[in-house]
C-alpha cells in the first residue's frame, strides 16, 4: 500500500510532497514525489501513556468490551498505542482490571493489528493521602509487597508504568520492586519536596505524572518537585494539554523549560472522552462532564475529556509547535520513554502506526501496523 502526495513528518525532515509505502505492517519506503499535494499530513500515530477511558468505558470495567471501546474511541482521534490506566481501588478491582488487559493484549479485536493496547499504567493506590486528586481517598494506602507482587503476576508483564508517591512509607521498596520488574516509575499524587524528588530520581524514577496536578506547587523559596522535574534531563514530564488542568501560559513555560524531547502530551481521559457531556463514573465516584470539564461533586477535576488530536492542536497554538515538534510530544517521546523502538516515528523499518490529518489536525485516518482502523472516508 502507498500513501501518495502527502506531507510526511519524519525525525530528520518534513517532506512536503511525499509517498509512504507500507508492506507487512511496516514502513518500507518514504520518498519525495511529484503531482498535486493532497493537503494531508502523515504523522506518527499518537501514543497516550495516561488514559482511563473513553466512549463511555473505563479500564476499571475490566471487560474486553471496555478495552475495545476505549481503543476504538481514541483511535478515531489518532491514537495508535495507549496505556490503559487504573485508578486507586480495592485489590480485587485492580487485579481484575490488570488481568483483563493481560488477557487481551495483542487481540486484533481490541487494537487493530493487535498493537493499540500497549499495556497498563497503574495509577495509585500507593500515593499520598494528601494529594488524591480524583483518586478515591478511601483506597489510598501504603505499599504492600504481597499485594503489589500479586498485581505484577496478574499483569503478566504488561504493567509498563506506575504512578507512585516516593515519600510515602515503603516508597523506596516500591521503587526497587518497579525497577526489578521493568516498570517505568512516574512520580505523582505526591507530597514530595524538591529533595525527596531528587532522591527518588536517584533511585530510578524517570517521569512526572500530569505535571502540576496533584503535587506541591512552586514558590521561589520553596520549590517543591516541579522545578526538579522540569530541569532534570533524566526525567520526562506528562502534561494534560487541555487547558483546564494547566493554564496555557504554564504549558508554554513547561515546554520552554523541558524542551521538545522531554515533554509528553497525555489526555488523562476518562469515560466521557469522545462521548459528550453527561454523567459518568471514575473510581466509583460520580463525575459530571460539562463544557469540556470533568469534575467530582466538590469541583475537583476528575480526568479529562481530551483526545490526542485536540492536545496536538492546543500545543501548536500555545507553544508554537511545528510538525516535527508535534510528532515529538505526541508520539516519539512516549515511545522512547517506554522503550518501544518499533513505533513513535515515521522511518523505514518501523511499524506503520500513523495518523493522517488535515491542516487543522482533524484526523482523516488512523493506521495500526499498516491496518486502517479508522477513516472518515
Ligand atoms: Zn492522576
Amino acid at each position: 500500500m502507498e500513501l501518495r502526495n502527502v506531507r510526511i513528518v519524519t525525525p530528520e525532515q518534513v517532506i512536503e510532497n511525499g509517498s509512504l509505502s507500507i508492506a507487512s505492517g511496516r514502513i518500507v519506503a518514504i520518498r519525495e514525489t511529484t503531482g498535486v499535494p493532497s493537503g494531508l499530513t502523515v504523522l506518527p500515530g499518537f501514543i497516550d501513556l495516561h488514559i482511563h477511558g473513553g466512549g463511555g468505558a473505563d479500564t476499571m470495567d475490566a471487560t474486553p468490551e471496555a478495552l475495545a471501546t476505549i481503543c476504538r474511541t481514541h483511535a478515531a482521534h489518532g491514537t495508535t498505542r495507549l496505556l490503559a490506566t487504573t485508578i486507586t481501588q480495592s485489590d480485587a478491582a485492580i487485579t481484575a482490571a490488570l488481568a483483563n488487559v493481560a488477557r487481551h493484549m495483542g487481540s486484533p479485536s481490541i487494537g487493530g493489528g493487535g498493537g493499540l493496547l500497549g499495556g497498563i499504567h497503574l495509577e495509585g493506590p500507593y500515593i499520598s493521602p494528601g494529594k488524591p486528586g480524583a483518586q478515591p481517598k478511601e483506597f489510598v494506602r501504603r505499599y504492600d509487597e504481597a499485594e503489589f507482587s500479586g498485581w505484577l503476576e496478574a499483569a503478566q508483564g504488561t504493567m509498563r508504568q506506575i504512578t507512585l508517591a516516593s515519600e510515602q512509607p515503603g516508597g523506596e521498596a516500591l521503587i526497587a520492586a518497579c525497577n526489578a520488574a521493568g516498570v517505568v516509575i512516574s512520580l505523582g499524587h505526591t507530597d514530595a519536596t524538591a529533595d525527596q524528588t531528587k532522591a527518588a530520581i536517584a533511585l530510578g524514577a524517570r517521569q512526572a505524572t500530569h505535571l502540576f496536578n496533584a503535587m506541591n506547587g512552586t514558590h521561589h523559596r520553596n520549590p517543591g518537585p516541579i522545578p526538579v522535574f522540569m530541569t532534570d534531563l533524566r526525567v520526562r514530564v506528562e502534561v494534560i494539554a487541555d487547558g483546564h488542568h494547566v493554564a496555557p501560559e504554564v504549558i508554554a513555560m513547561t515546554y520552554a523549560a523541558a524542551g521538545a524531547k522531554r515533554f509528553i502530551a497525555i489526555t488523562d481521559a476518562m469515560a466521557g472522552a469522545g462521548n459528550g457531556d453527561g454523567l459518568y463514573k471514575l473510581g466509583g465516584h460520580d463525575v459530571t462532564v460539562a463544557n469540556g470539564r470533568a469534575t467530582l461533586a466538590d469541583g475537583t477535576l476528575a480526568g479529562s475529556v481530551l483526545t490526542m488530536d485536540q492536545a496536538a492542536r492546543n500545543l501548536r497554538a500555545w507553544c508554537g509547535l511545528g510538525w516535527q515538534e508535534i510528532a515529538q510530544v505526541t508520539a516519539t517521546n512516549a515511545a522512547d520513554q517506554q522503550g518501544w523502538l518499533d513505533t513513535g516515528r515515521l522511518e523505514v523499518g518501523k511499524l506503520a502506526d500513523l495518523v493522517i490529518v488535515d491542516e487543522d489536525l482533524n484526523v482523516q485516518a488512523t493506521y495500526v501496523a499498516g491496518e486502517c482502523i479508522y477513516s472518515t472516508a
